[in-house]
């Protein structure tokens, strides 16, 4: 009896996409297939290795045939199958999460975006795109029965018993009929068939097979010729990273990238690594050009693929890449693992452990080499990635912060291009103490800010910070080649002379009763108010003590945190300002409105750094007041 059940909504969807697509690579599906079919086989052998009364074989293999007068194609392989369960589960609903996302987002796009899709993993769906219907022959190696999935693609499948000798699977594809704008016949032959699994199957590690016709020689005569039959494998079978370094194409590796981590585009750069000596293993990494897809997200979930004597282990093992490289995909392949003991063992191993710290200094050393060699490539490395590293700078305390801190950029006020601390700390000039820094939306918010008077004054680099890790990292870091940072809206700048510093120490105590009138105003609000030493054009500005700066209460109130610490802020008014001149005189005759005028200064300080006022209502009340005072 069969039983009938529908799609998943998801799988619906993804069908139809695959389905009505004006797509025109339709021969991706043949890809798909085959690569499903290898993953099969990978999870019939890892797990007749790691268990003792599972049969074993060595006779794993890819089948491929066609049949023209049914138009059908078959794939088979005598991997581990599926069960009952694992059918509906696999081929009735959509694995991968994000995927119909993925589509559907190509789908708004042009029609060029749309032929992106052929470089995607597409999986087993993507049959419908030349079938008009499909059957999946299975049995599990763990069960006794066999199962046929039928489909046509539309709402519905239906799935019942039958008699499977072995394990495996076998999908026949009914071809749909030709129409206008495709000829499907063209894969109900030998040489098509041929060439694609030459062109996109090759490394499969399996023998992909198929009977073809071969013209040969009669026996017993001279010249004559009779076509005949024979089984011929169609792939080279070697992973791509065993072959030797210099007899791999970078279009190999491209492709054998874009295929195995479903991306469109060729990777940014790629290395291979070989190592021999105690440790023997191969790594073949790749940096996608383009953040993959839910890099932020917590679903996301990095790692590299982990196969030991050419056996696939599995598929993201995350011990082999440090969370600030989350971002790169690829795999390591190493003969002295050892395949039997249980993944919790392997995650303790100390060679994979040496692996990925290797791994790690390699990643590293070739992205220095990048920056030194192949500035503008850094930096479009840097512009997608840099975050990264600048997390990696802040995770753990700062452990990674020496082999890091020179592969971060800054965008600085007096240079155009972006550099490093390195260059900053050499083009500092001698009075310089600092390595200076200001949090802001871009550089021009930093170059307006009023703190920057006197550091413009004084022709000083700062660094502008922009991403919200930037502050922490700096913190982290504490120091660069003995230089420390500061940030210019934060403690003592420390920047006048002797005689400066005392005439605003004087001109502050002269000051005194107008300031303190001011502090006890908004005594809620600043621990204290004094003549500024850092600003020349502007009238007022906000500082904030030592400890926790403006930026990071910023974060920390949008961080899902119980706790939120908030800056301890000084008022500084600018000594030479009109306002300040003015302010003086309403002190002296109308003291009681200097209650309203601290308000307002503090509410346009905090405005300037990028706060919200907690009752802006107030403040336009305040300023309408004003206008309307200033009419009579
Ligand atoms: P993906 O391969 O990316 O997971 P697919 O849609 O291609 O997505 O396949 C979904 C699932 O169906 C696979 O993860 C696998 O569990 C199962 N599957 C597909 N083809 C086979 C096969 N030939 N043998 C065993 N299981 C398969």
């Amino acid at each position: 009896m069969a039983e009938i059940r529908e799609f998943k909504t998801e799988s619906k969807r993804l069908l139809d996409l695959m389905i009505n697509s004006i797509y025109t690579n339709k021969e991706i599906f043949l890809r798909e297939l085959i690569s499903n079919a290898s993953d099969a086989i990978d999870k019939y052998h890892y797990l007749s290795l790691t268990t003792s009364d599972l049969p074993k074989r060595n006779d794993y293999e890819i089948f491929i045939e066609f049949d023209k007068k049914k138009k059908t194609i078959t794939i088979k392989d005598n991997g581990i199958g599926m069960t009952y369960d694992e059918l509906h589960e696999s081929l009735g609903t959509i694995a991968k999460s994000g995927t119909l996302e993925f589509f559907e987002n190509l789908k708004k796009k042009e029609k060029k975006d749309v032929e992106l899709i052929g470089q995607f993993g597409v999986g087993f769906y993507s049959a419908f795109m030349v079938a008009k219907e499909v059957e999946v022959k299975t049995r599990s190696l763990l069960d006794t029965k066999g199962y046929l999935f039928k489909s046509k693609g539309t709402d519905t499948y239906e799935v019942s018993e039958i008699d499977k000798d072995e394990s495996g699977t076998e999908i026949i594809i009914h071809l749909r009929n030709n129409d206008d704008e495709f000829e499907y016949d063209q894969f109900l032959d030998e040489w098509k068939l041929k060439n694609l699994v030459k062109k996109y199957s090759d490394y499969i590690r399996y023998p992909i097979k198929m009977e073809v016709t071969k013209r040969e020689k009669k026996e017993g005569t001279e010249d004559e010729y009779e076509d005949v039959k024979i089984v011929e494998t169609l792939n080279s079978m070697t992973p791509i990273w065993k072959k030797p370094k210099n007899e791999i194409k970078d279009e190999e590796l491209n492709e054998f990238y874009k295929q195995k981590f479903y991306d469109f585009e060729d990777p940014f750069l790629h290395m291979l690594i070989n190592v021999e000596g105690k440790l023997n293993y191969t790594a073949l990494v790749f940096i996608p050009k383009k953040p993959p897809l839910h890099l932020y997200s917590e679903k996301y979930e990095k790692g590299l693929q982990l196969y030991c004597k050419d056996v696939f282990i599995m598929d993201k093992c995350k011990e082999l890449v440090p969370d600030y490289l989350r971002f790169i995909k690829g795999l390591v392949d190493s003969a002295d693992l050892s395949l039997n003991i249980s993944r919790e063992m392997l995650q303790k191993s100390k060679q994979l452990q040496e692996i990925a710290s290797n791994v790690e200094k390699r990643i590293i050393s070739r992205l220095e080499n990048l920056l030194k060699n192949d500035y503008d490539k850094y930096v479009e490395f840097f512009k997608v990635y840099g975050v990264n590293l600048k997390y990696g700078i802040y995770d753990n305390f700062g452990l990674k912060k020496e082999l890091l801190q020179d592969l971060i950029l800054y965008e600085t006020t007096n240079t155009d291009k972006l550099i490093t601390l390195k260059e900053y700390v050499e083009a500092m000039p001698k009075d310089q103490e600092f390595i200076y820094y200001a949090s802001g939306k871009s550089k021009a918010a930093v170059m307006a800010m009023p703190q920057m008077d006197i550091i413009k004054k004084k022709g000083y680099n700062v660094l502008v910070l922009t991403d919200d890790v930037d502050e922490f990292a700096i913190n982290v870091m504490h120091q660069y080649n003995k230089k420390q940072f500061k940030a210019i809206n934060q403690g003592d700048l420390n920047l006048l002379d002797e005689e400066e510093k005392e005439k605003i120490k004087t001109l502050n105590e002269e000051k005194k009763p107008l300031l303190d009138k001011i502090k006890e105003v908004l005594k809620d609000e600043v621990t204290n108010v004094v003549l500024s030493e850092r600003l020349t054009e502007s009238a007022v500005c906000l500082v904030s003590t030592e400890g926790i700066s403006f930026e990071m209460e910023k974060v920390i109130a949008n961080m899902p945190s119980d706790e939120k610490p908030k800056a301890e802020k000084i008022l500084e008014i600018n000594p030479n300002h009109q306002l300040f001149k003015a302010l003086e005189k309403i002190y002296l005759e109308n003291p009681l409105e200097i209650e309203d005028y601290a308000h307002l200064l503090y509410s346009q300080a905090l405005l300037i750094e990028g706060f919200e006022l907690e009752d802006p209502l107030s403040f336009a009340n305040k300023i309408n007041e004003l206008i309307i005072k200033s009419a009579k």
